[in-house]
């Protein structure tokens, strides 16, 4: 018997686990990983001014390696459902596409890599290897869409704190842009916001020379950060870069010069930089532009930076790349570009602990109305899941 990826996406889609909400979709996993022989653990999460958020990890086999397979069943809203096609929580299949709510982002992965992982077992005798050797895991989060502070972070301490230890570990979150197999993301940029505050003094538009406009100033900075990249790039990254997102005085007089000026900023940055070198390289040269000026005036600057848990990770290209390559070059006859770009996601929290790579559905539709996957996706992706998996315990 093979195990179908459509009957589990279906199950799983007809779950409304919006964020923070498990709605049936984790016990759902559970019933079949539970059949199949896992040992299965539930947990939730609880963390003042948040919400509680149930999560699940299973494993069958007690020996290394410990392959894992990542990922999250809540979903954003839906929003309007009137507005969509088929109702988005309802996992219909019209035509060759199964729709709902998570299609792609990301209950159809999951679904494909739980019909891949039980396939396999089926043909080793209900275990990772012939030999009995080997483990296989699910680290399933039902907070990722939100602002993920009881999900994925949570789980791998749980996991460490367990004894738990994984060897290589695949994110099934949807990586192709186009088509399936068109992309494996080996790494992404990380994420911080700032504030640049630059003080003056106040004064009567007419007497500027009793005032200290702070606007001036804040232009020099802002242009002076926006003069020079931050870096070249990397090999396997794009150069960072600084993207301001707002200038506010928030001046509502005519004729006042104000006291202060804000900028607002994010940078995605690549791995030359860590999260503190990046820090001191931007008010290094904030420092340096504001002491230029010194001469004809005095800018008094601060940065405020946002808490920020998104650094930049990247899983070296090495045999465990190559075997997620190879699985896909087979199946889909495309030759899947390694790619760090777009946002944040749980693999940076992941790659603290193993390798991680990520590769899943196309992205197309996630997080849109009529989220859709079509049916020869979900079978492809379970067949490339299967050869990894099939090679990986080889
Ligand atoms: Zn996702």
């Amino acid at each position: 018997m093979t195990a179908d990826p459509l009957a589990i996406a279906r199950d799983l889609l007809r779950c409304r686990s919006v964020t923070p909400d498990e709605g049936g979709a984790l016990g759902y996993l559970e019933g079949v990983l539970r059949a199949a022989g896992f040992a299965v653990q539930r947990m939730t999460f609880r963390e003042p001014g948040a919400d509680d958020v149930e999560n699940l990890y299973a494993r069958i086999g007690d020996t290394t390696p410990n392959l894992v397979f990542a990922g999250h069943t809540d979903v954003v809203p839906p929003g309007d459902e009137k507005a969509w096609t088929h109702p988005p929580f309802a996992g219909t299949v019209a035509g060759s596409q199964l729709y709902g709510r998570g299609a792609v982002d990301m209950k159809g992965g999951i679904a494909c890599a739980v019909a891949a992982v039980l396939d396999h077992l089926a043909a080793n005798g209900g275990k990772p290897q012939k030999d009995g050797k080997g483990s296989i895991s699910f680290l399933i989060t039902g907070d990722e869409e939100g602002i993920a502070v009881n999900g994925t972070p949570k789980l791998l301490k749980w996991a460490a704190e367990h004894g738990e230890k994984f060897d290589h570990c695949i994110l099934g979150e949807p990586s192709n842009q186009e088509e399936l197999g068109d992309t494996i993301k080996i790494g992404r940029r990380g994420s911080l916001n700032g504030h640049l505050i630059v003080t003056g003094r106040q004064g009567h538009v007419a007497y500027p020379q009793r005032a200290d406009n702070p606007i001036r100033g804040l232009v020099t900075l802002v242009a002076a950060l926006q003069a020079e990249p931050l870096d070249a790039g990397s090999a396997q990254f794009s150069a960072s870069h600084l993207e301001f997102t707002s200038l506010d005085v928030g001046n509502k007089t005519v004729n006042l010069i104000p006291g202060e000026a804000r900028a607002r900023f994010n940078i995605r940055f690549n791995d030359c930089h860590t999260l503190e070198s990046l820090k001191s390289l931007v008010e290094q040269r904030a420092a340096k532009a504001a002491g230029d000026l010194a001469a004809g005036g005095q800018i008094k600057f601060a940065f405020k930076w946002e808490p920020s848990n998104a650094g930049v990770f990247l899983t070296q290209p090495g045999p465990f790349t190559e075997l997620v390559v190879n699985a896909v070059k087979d199946v889909t006859g495309r030759k899947p570009e390694l790619s760090t770009t777009g946002g944040t996601s749980d693999a940076r929290f992941i790659t603290a602990f193993c390798p991680v790579v990520e590769f899943g559905l196309v992205g197309q539709t996630m997080h849109a109305t009529d989220e859709r996957v079509p049916i020869t996706d979900l079978r492809a992706l379970t067949t490339i899941y299967r050869k990894i998996v099939d090679r990986y315990f080889g």
